[in-house]
């Protein structure tokens, strides 16, 4: 990339809209001819620059021909190498911000970040959301999904799970129990303990997508007057899967997950998307998000 210029003549104010085609009613046929034949190496148009800019410096992200950690170009270097004005090149950097996939320092430039799950996870959420909101059938499917993977985290880490894994999985549920009875702390421990569960599984793409469906199933969250007993059932639960786990019972852990998140499904309406928010905003002690997860 860079090699070409497609559009010399450009300078700050961008390149010409392409207005070619046809603008010239008065040239000779053969003119015209020539022209459209052009059509397809034209100018890009104006609105078009940006994602331009956005999609060649992507691609050279995803060759490693800018690896992670690295600067990428002055916006000076990159209008000169692409032949286009401040603004594209602007926009083009602040998608990739957006896709996590660049910080931009002022005074330093653009730094190409490692991708995690998370910001991956966040740009998917915030059309997921959207999307969720017009289709209850969704929420089935969701839930469906999410024990499924949940299932099959459950089993692999059961086949696979180290000495220290165990340990891991056996502080966090100490940390979860700690919590009975403060009910955000409560829910933070619980989505932390199926998220180390899904590390124990040793598959980022695993952790990925179901801290991803967890995500788009708090939307549907409905918080639930405190059900007397409800936490204490929900660490038992937890306890049985982490237990299933250390002895490295696939079957067991699959049963334990499947009794738990039936029940716990059950906390998820459709009703609850245009009612609010997460449980652990509420802060409302007559409230309880006992068994998010
Ligand atoms: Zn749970």
């Amino acid at each position: 990339m860079g090699s070409q210029r497609e559009n010399p003549s450009d300078n700050e104010a961008q390149a010409p809209v392409a207005s070619h085609a046809g603008a010239q009613p008065a040239s000779p046929p053969a003119l015209q001819a020539a022209s459209q034949s052009a059509a397809s190496i034209a100018p890009i148009p104006r609105r078009k620059l940006g994602h331009e800019v956005q999609e060649r410096l992507l691609a050279e992200i995803r060759s490693g021909h800018f690896p992670v950690g690295s600067l990428l170009p002055s916006e000076r270097e990159l209008m000169a190498r692409m032949g286009v004005g401040r603004p594209a090149v602007r926009e083009g950097l602040q998608a990739l911000e957006r896709m996590g996939l660049i910080s931009i320092v002022h005074g330093e430039g653009a730094r190409v970040q490692p991708l995690s799950a998370d910001s991956v996870i966040s740009q998917i959420s915030a059309s997921a959301v959207h999307l969720l909101s017009g289709d209850r059938q969704l929420l089935e499917q969701l839930k469906d999904a999410r024990l499924a993977f949940e299932v099959a985290m459950a089993r692999t880490a059961a086949m696979r799970a180290s000495d220290e894994d165990i340990a891991t999985l056996r502080a966090a549920l100490d940390a979860h129990r700690a919590s009975l009875g403060d009910p955000v702390r409560f829910l933070e421990t619980d989505l932390a303990l199926h998220k180390t569960i899904a590390v124990v599984s040793g598959n980022p793409v695993y952790v990925a997508v179901s801290q991803a469906l967890l995500h788009w199933l708090q939307n549907f969250y409905e918080d639930l007057v405190r059900a007397p007993g409800a936490e204490a059932v929900t660490v038992v639960e937890h306890g049985r899967i982490v237990e299933c786990i250390a002895r490295q019972d696939p079957d067991g852990a699959e049963r334990a997950v499947r009794e738990h998140l039936t029940r716990a499904n059950q906390r998820y309406h459709s009703g609850a998307i245009e009612s609010t928010p997460r449980a652990s905003d509420s802060g409302d002690a007559g409230h309880e998000p006992a068994a998010l997860s």
